[in-house]
């Protein structure tokens, strides 16, 4: 990779800079970026071979993003907005990795980032001060911090059915996909899963196989995308407000704007008017919450949501024309629409019409496993050419949890995580001085646009080390009560929502074993920003600055954190 320098020559010591990073996709660029405006020195490690992150790997068919193109992208720099011109509302995989690719080359950011590196271990010794990174490839890398930039869904997730290394045909994750096009022009094909992934794939291998057929077990909601190109002076006129864009989302619920917020509760609404509305919003498509956010109440309330979810089931009944698939299709009325992953989709639904497109329902008869010629459920074998798995990832922990991170005084993520992810405001974990995440669990992450949430959290981080320099501090950590409240509080928002109804991977459900904690914080970004800013603001409440080595630890603060609350 041009310009990629390796610390892996031969036993050298181990190279040292300011600020480790793991990961270069888009939240590991924005942070290589920042460090280099502060002259602070830094090395990346990334597993792919080039930047990019889930853009980078998620390159099966149909792949787009659902949140507008002109929104899902940076925001910190006006002349970097100027200097893309998105072509459809939502932008496809392929755009998308040109657009991060033009990011890296405009900043010169690859000329930090040692690709084709997975680091497995990482350890921070009190005495030192520093983390020390080890690589599968061998190299090792100390710094006083560590930032975690590991992505939420970047672990992928495939059951393990006994037999795939039987089948003769081919098999792919989705989030695993080749570089080099694959063709299924004449192929019988299989796919596993319909949640945002599958529902992207599906019309477009159905429109290429001879035959595809697709393994339901959980059917979803899905809305329509309503993809469109995207005029040049739409364009401009979001960059000519782009300032005003930025104050905008700051103040929103899930870091994006553009479809009118609710006003009113289904209730106050006649019949017909609800019947008009949700039409309305489902003729102009768009973002999730397009038909999420239509009345208040959507996101807590059976009946409010049972609006939402009926419309959908009847909109479903009305494509579909064979009444049996439609009936399969409609998700069942205890999964509140929007408990999982709301996916926009081109076509999914009338996908069913064709011909060539079975659904097989896997709740009733589970895959039982893979064979020789295809696949084998309780009820039926099915033979195949090709099988897609779209199983999805262990989300938001996997990848953290995937490499050993400890202090050299014995605590290990693993065992503070046994029970589930507690972190404080989703950056720290107690225990873990100097060791940052991006987008971690309990943070607004995947309930929010992820690349406006991925700056905010950098943008914090880079505040706090200018803070730590000055102050003459080298060392933060977080308080573990603070830390127990904050898990608290994220429990609380959660639970008062209808959220964690769904078996989803926002719970773990979908991991065997995974333990059931709704990992993200729902309770607005909006709100979070404001809490961030308000503990920055008194000093780093709920965290302890300290400087390492002979002069004794001074705790900024020393009062109990319960007694002014970081959720308060
Ligand atoms: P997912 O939402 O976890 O869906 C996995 C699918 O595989 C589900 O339908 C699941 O069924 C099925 N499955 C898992 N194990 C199975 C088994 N043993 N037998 C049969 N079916 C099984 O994963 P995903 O679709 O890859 O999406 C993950 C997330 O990535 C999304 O929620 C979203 O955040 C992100 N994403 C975003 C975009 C975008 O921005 N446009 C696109 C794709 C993905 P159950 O539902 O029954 O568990």
């Amino acid at each position: 990779m041009d310009g990629a320098v390796s610390g892996r020559e031969g036993d050298r010591a181990p190279e040292k800079v300011d600020v480790l990073v793991v990961g270069a996709g888009l939240a590991g660029l924005y942070i290589l970026y920042c460090l280099r405006q502060r002259g602070l020195s830094a090395r990346a490690y990334e597993a792919g071979s080039d930047v990019g992150g889930t853009w980078y790997w998620n390159r099966y068919p149909g792949a787009r993003v659902d949140v507008e193109s002109m929104q899902y992208c940076y925001h910190f720099s006006d002349e970097l907005t100027a200097s893309w011109n998105w072509t459809e509302r939502f932008a496809s995989q392929p755009e998308l990795l040109r657009y991060i690719n033009h990011v890296a080359d405009r900043f010169d950011l690859r000329r930090d980032i040692t690709f084709e590196t997975r680091v497995t271990s990482a350890l921070f010794d009190r005495r030192t001060n520093l983390w020390t990174l080890e690589t599968d490839r061998g190299d090792v890398a100390q710094a006083p911090y560590c930032i975690m930039a590991t992505g939420s869904l970047s672990t992928p997730y495939r059951p393990p059915f006994p037999g795939l290394e039987d089948f003769r045909g081919d098999s792919y994750h989705t989030a695993m996909w080749p570089h080099d096009a694959v063709d299924f022009t004449g192929k019988r094909v299989g796919i596993v899963g319909t949640g945002s992934t599958g529902i992207q794939a599906i019309p477009v291998v159905a429109a290429q196989a001879k035959h595809l057929t697709v393994f339901q077990r959980t059917p979803n909601y899905t809305t329509p995308a309503c993809n469109r190109p995207l005029a040049r002076d739409e364009q401009r006129a979001f960059n000519e407000h782009h300032a005003q864009w930025r104050d905008e989302v700051r103040h929103s619920f899930a870091a994006i704007t553009g479809f009118p917020l609710p006003t009113k509760f289904p209730d106050e609404d006649t019949q017909e008017e609800r019947q008009a509305l949700l039409e309305r919003r489902w003729a102009e498509g768009g973002m999730p919450p397009a038909l999420l956010a239509i009345y208040k109440g959507i996101g807590v309330d059976e009946t409010a949501n049972a609006v939402v979810a009926d419309f959908v089931r009847g909109k479903i009944r009305e494509i579909v024309e064979d009444p049996a698939v439609a009936a399969r299709l409609c998700p069942p009325a205890d999964l509140p629409i929007g408990s999982k992953r709301p996916p926009i989709d081109t076509d999914y639904y009338a996908t069913y019409n064709r011909d060539n497109v079975t659904l097989v329902d896997v709740k009733r008869a589970p895959i039982e496993r893979i064979t020789a010629s295809g696949l084998k459920t309780g009820e039926a074998d099915y033979d195949l050419d090709a099988i897609i798995f779209a199983t999805g990832f262990d989300a938001m922990t996997g990848t953290l949890l995937a490499i050993d991170i400890r202090t050299a005084d014995g605590m290990t993520l693993k065992e503070a995580w046994a029970d589930g992810p507690s972190t404080y405001l989703g950056l720290m974990v107690s225990g873990l001085p100097n060791l940052f995440m991006i987008n971690g669990p309990g943070s607004p992450s995947v309930k929010a646009n992820m690349i406006v949430a991925l700056e905010q959290h950098t943008d914090w981080i880079m505040a706090l080390l200018d803070h730590l320099a000055a102050a003459g501090f080298d060392r933060i950590e977080a308080d573990r009560l603070a830390q127990e409240d904050w898990v608290d509080h994220v429990r609380e928002v959660a639970e008062a929502t209808l959220m964690p109804k769904a078996d989803s991977w926002y719970v773990g459900a979908n991991v065997p074993g995974k333990k059931r904690v709704y990992m993200p914080y729902f309770g607005g970004f909006d709100r979070y920003c404001s809490l961030c800013e308000a503990i920055a603001a008194d000093g780093y409440r709920g965290f302890t600055l300290s400087l390492h080595g002979g002069a004794q630890p001074e705790p900024q603060r020393d009062a109990d954190p319960h007694e002014a609350s970081a959720v308060s």
